[in-house]
């Protein structure tokens, strides 16, 4: 063997040795997924990432008609999700629409002093504050939260902290292709499951537990692709996101931006909110709720969009509806407790599965209440009720099973009509089938007032052409035989029947 050769096996044989050794350890892979992104330092100088130009999907909105319906996907489009890494604030902005359906949303979380704050922009409608919790979304993310916490900088940088050196990786397949597979924790020590591309080294997709508000605990997984240089720095620019093995969103955006000093005024609290943004940095909980009489023994809380009907009894109260957030039903607990001091809320009805109508009900089952729910319901409203919520914990998963599991509020699932009469007041439950809106849909009448309660088919007081839900409604009233005055609105307020009645016309066609 020449001198030549000699050193060349040598080189080999040591080179051969160090793969042997050092066949990769999750923490050598996260590390490299970090320097594949700029490395440790370039990512730590992110203050703010902006991503722009979304377009994609977002399933999980819970619009079907019936329940057990396959859902389709909403398109998303000019989709901006922005975070602000620096300073714990994040903001979802974004055109959805859902068949016939179309809303322009923007969700923020930003900070009033050291206080966290939602800041809600739906469409044209008054802008309004929160707490955090008061935020409902149907971006990418399920809150502007969600962003912040799981977001491929954050996740990378707490990956190369926690996984761990003595941890050999392993192969495992993901979508039909192979990864070094390893496991980390997330800055708050949640369990991180890290896909690594073997050839890129990046990060290719994350495995972490999710409290979703609907779903409840479920493992999500966040698929991140399409990596392209900004500034120095390597960043995905196409986000999938999968909760319970199913598609919850996908979004490619077409630009990042790095450190753009033009997302401070997107975290600016707007001047109309102000007054409530400093009520709900002060507050705990903060969300909107106001209360007021409709009639004899019935009333409407108004939250920001989604409203709720109270029916008064002698010595308990009934409702219909707690929809959007827990903080929203918290609030609405909180002024009930005020204008109703001695009356417990016995009972609250669900006038169907759509998920922006039953966001509050763990909040209220948390809250002792039984929940009536029609039968058709049940496949979307038992599931609800009996989650597991523990990243946050929510109010119902602590009293049931927190150190002293409390007594809280179960499911009544009924079928058909249902009537419940105590002193003189009665509250009907009366499902109609057959709407193209939902299947059913559950019309809250309360004798007293001869009020009836509904969201989505008709919204009160409008005196516009209503289409054909509307039309149905009208239909189905007639047939039950109510004799109704006021209708009340789980949208917009409160109306007369002979308005509603102008308004359930089908649109004037156009040819
Ligand atoms: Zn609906």
């Amino acid at each position: 063997m020449s001198f030549r050769n000699r050193f060349t096996f040598i080189t080999l044989a040591v080179l051969a040795l160090n793969a042997c050794s050092s066949a990769p350890t999750a923490r050598s892979l996260a590390q490299d997924a970090v320097r594949a992104m700029g490395g440790t330092e370039k990512l730590q100088s992110i203050k703010t990432l902006s991503m722009k130009g979304g377009t994609g999907t977002r399933l999980r909105m819970g619009q079907m008609v019936k329940a057990t319906d396959e859902e389709n996907p909403g398109q998303l489009k000019n989709v901006v999700d922005i975070v602000d890494l620096a300073n714990g604030r994040a903001s979802l902005d974004y055109d959805l629409q859902n068949g016939g359906f179309m809303q322009h949303r923007h969700e923020i979380l930003t900070k009033r002093g050291d206080k966290p704050v939602g800041i809600e922009i739906v469409g044209t409608r008054p802008i309004i504050a929160t707490s955090p919790g008061g935020l409902f979304s149907w971006g990418t993310q399920n809150s502007p939260d969600f962003l912040l916490r799981r977001n491929a900088v954050t996740i990378a940088l707490s990956a190369a902290e926690s996984a761990a050196d003595s941890q050999p990786a392993q192969d495992k397949e993901l979508n039909g292709k192979m990864y070094k597979f390893a496991t980390g924790k997330t800055k708050d020590g949640q369990d991180l499951g890290l896909y690594f591309d073997p050839q890129s080294k990046t990060l290719a997709a994350y495995e972490v537990v999710d409290t979703e508000t609907i779903l409840g605990d479920v493992p999500a997984q966040y698929i991140v692709s399409d990596y392209k240089a900004v500034d120095g720095i390597t960043l995905p620019h196409h986000i999938t996101v999968r909760k319970a093995g199913k598609d919850y969103s996908d979004v490619q955006f077409s630009s990042v931006a790095v450190n753009d000093p033009a997302v401070e005024q997107v975290f600016a609290i707007p001047e109309s909110a102000a007054a409530e943004a400093e009520k709900a940095a002060a507050a705990d909980e903060y969300s909107p709720m106001k209360i007021t009489k409709v009639g004899n023994g019935v009333y409407h809380a108004q939250g920001y969009s989604h409203h709720t009907m109270i029916v008064e009894f002698p010595q308990w109260l009934a409702l219909m509806d707690a929809p959007y957030t827990e903080t929203q039903t918290k609030m609405l607990w909180r002024a009930i407790q005020e204008q109703f001091p001695a009356k417990p809320v016995k009972y609250v009805a669900v006038s169907h599965h759509h998920y922006d109508h039953i966001g509050g009900l763990r909040a209220a089952a948390a809250m002792g209440a039984t929940i009536l729910v029609e039968k058709g319901h049940e496949p979307i409203l038992r599931p609800l009720l009996e989650a597991r919520h523990t990243h946050p914990q929510d109010e119902l998963d602590r009293r049931r099973n927190g150190q002293s599991a409390q007594t809280v509020g179960t499911l009544e699932v009924y079928e058909g009509n249902k009537i419940i009469s105590e002193g003189g007041q009665s509250f009907g439950l009366y499902p109609i089938t057959g709407s193209p809106h939902v299947d059913p849909m559950v019309l809250g009448y309360a004798s007293s007032a001869r009020a009836l309660f509904q969201p989505d088919l008709y919204t009160p007081p409008s005196t516009m052409p209503g289409g054909p839900a509307a039309v149905h409604l009208a239909q189905s009233i007639k047939k039950l035989n109510l004799k109704v005055d006021t209708m009340v609105g789980g949208h917009g307020g409160v109306g007369t029947y002979a308005d509603f009645l102008k308004a359930a016309v089908a649109p004037a066609s156009s040819n």
